[in-house]
């Protein structure tokens, strides 16, 4: 096998870079990560001095990379970290990487918060599946994302740190345009509203392709679980990310270019809804934040509780 030199320093190379036309090595690999990782955090001004930052640890490797890498910045900027995992009730799943998460912030001296369905709302994950036909991703999404934001602000966080990668933030670009949700893509980096109650979300490694961080685990010694979501084969997503992973092989840097394009359209959609009004009430059941009716929309009983406390009502 022919050997290509790392276009750093010269020496065997590791990795091939196939979007930038460059090899590097493993030591130069992990430079140019951390360095892309430090770079867009101060890019998007998402970390600022002694703010609280509660990271999403799911245990998976995206997660605990951040984990790491948020650790190692604060060496850097005096910032405090602590970690937040959801447990859903996923058997055979969930288990091994709540080890991990609990084992990496032992390492880290990193506090952990765990929250679990069952205990939020009397139902595990798999106990709704039973319940309900709906696709599971939907209702794991909304009873995660509900139980991010409420540990999040009892930890007293300024902002949550999400482990989404370049490969899931061009997925989700793409997801949004498809199933027409332009709202939902203009939120995606900041929210719309600034209620108190609504805590926002930072993502240190979109512009991190996925196989990076997997290989950045590995080269730090990093322990990963290569398990995946039983429930993951129903989702939209993994037909998006096939199409997406079969297009960047062919094309390389198509999903840097999606990235690219979101940022740009979304500063241009944010210019224009200036003056515009995204109103947040708050949940009459259990005073969560939740998007108000839009105006000259009527206001009911459905309107007024939140998706999170509307689910658990079916399932009762
Ligand atoms: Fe939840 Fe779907 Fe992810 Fe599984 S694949 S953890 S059900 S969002
Ligand atoms: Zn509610």
């Amino acid at each position: 096998m022919k050997i290509i030199p790392c276009s750093e320093c010269g020496k065997p190379s590791a990795v091939n870079l196939a979007y930038a036309a460059r090899h590097l090595c493993a030591g130069c690999f992990i430079t140019h990560f951390e360095k892309r990782f430090f770079r867009t955090v101060r890019e998007f001004g998402m970390v600022r001095p002694r703010e609280r930052i509660a990271v999403g640890l799911s245990g998976g490797k995206d997660s605990v990379v951040l984990l790491h890498l948020l650790s190692k910045l604060r060496k850097k900027l005096p910032f405090e970290l602590s970690a937040i995992t959801i447990d859903e009730g996923i058997k055979g799943y969930r288990e091994a990487t709540l080890k991990v998460a609990k084992k990496e912030c032992r390492k880290l001296k990193v506090p952990l918060k765990v929250l679990t369905f069952k205990k939020d709302s009397g139902y595990s994950l798999d106990q709704m599946m039973k319940k309900t036909n709906a696709a599971a991703c939907s209702w794991c999404g909304v009873f995660r994302r509900y139980l991010l934001n409420k540990g999040a602000r009892e930890l007293k966080a300024d902002k949550i740190a999400i482990g989404h990668n370049l490969d899931d933030v061009a997925q989700t670009v793409l997801m949004n345009m498809m199933r027409n949700e332009p709202l939902r893509l203009l939120r995606f980096l900041e929210p719309l509203s600034d209620d108190a109650h609504l805590i926002s979300r930072i993502r240190p490694l979109l512009r991190t392709p996925e196989r990076e961080v997997a290989m950045y685990a590995l080269l730090k010694g990093i322990e990963i679980k290569y398990s995946e979501c039983p429930y993951a084969h129903q989702a939209f997503r993994q037909h998006v990310k096939g199409q997406l992973n079969a297009t960047e092989e062919k094309y390389p840097g198509t999903k840097q270019r999606i990235l690219a394009s979101f940022i740009e359209m979304e500063s241009l959609m944010r210019k224009g809804i200036e003056g515009q009004e995204f109103r947040i009430s708050h949940c009459s059941a259990c005073g969560e934040p939740t998007p108000a009716p839009r105006k000259g929309m009527e206001e009911d009983e459905r309107s007024r509780t939140c998706m999170h406390c509307r689910m658990v009502g079916q399932l009762r």
